[in-house]
């Protein structure tokens, strides 16, 4: 029963993270999106390939899986009991990577962010991430001055009931 549990949980870790769109990014992104962030997505020419990160913020984001990252304290931070010497190496590799990444990435000046897959699963997350992404640049804005909201959607600053002119003409309608 209990190896039973442990290979689905495993199994399912792994079909988490084969693709790179995990559900706990996609939450992530669409928390930021709404709170108005500007962001790209897997910066390969960063250390660590950070899954997120805000550009103008200097912010990069990991999204991490509490089980392949070792989330400390966390429910979803197993070791499994087959091959476990092999598993502990492993999972405490990563997490040795992770913060050797971070270390490399806040020397290059950056800011970084951790967030953990069983966070983006509460109620509220969006504020969380909010509150600490406000710690972590000083409480600068998303955006810098005089880009509101036209900005964020992506459409040049013009006057009401011109809008769809913005665009290339046609676009819109097809
Ligand atoms: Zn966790």
């Amino acid at each position: 029963m209990r190896d039973r549990l442990t290979k689905a949980r495993r199994s399912w870790n792994m079909s988490r993270i084969r693709g790179k769109d995990t559900m706990p990014e996609r939450v992530v992104r669409s928390a930021l999106h709404r709170l108005g962030y500007r962001f790209r997505l897997h910066s390969r020419k960063l250390p660590g390939r950070p899954d997120i990160v805000l550009p103008r913020h200097r912010l990069a984001v990991f999204v991490h899986g509490c089980f392949w990252h070792r989330h400390r304290g966390c429910r979803n931070c197993t070791t499994p009991t087959n091959n476990r010497r092999f598993w502990v190496a492993k999972l405490e590799g990563n997490a040795a990577r992770d913060r050797m990444h971070m270390r490399t990435l806040r020397k290059l000046g950056w800011r970084v962010v951790v967030v953990w897959e069983c966070e983006t699963e509460k109620k509220g997350f969006a504020q969380q991430l909010k509150r600490r992404i406000a710690k972590s640049t000083g409480n600068r804005p998303p955006l810098g001055r005089g880009q509101g909201v036209a900005q964020r959607s992506g459409l040049r600053q013009v006057s009401p009931g011109r809008r769809s002119q913005t665009s290339q003409p046609g676009h819109e309608s097809s």
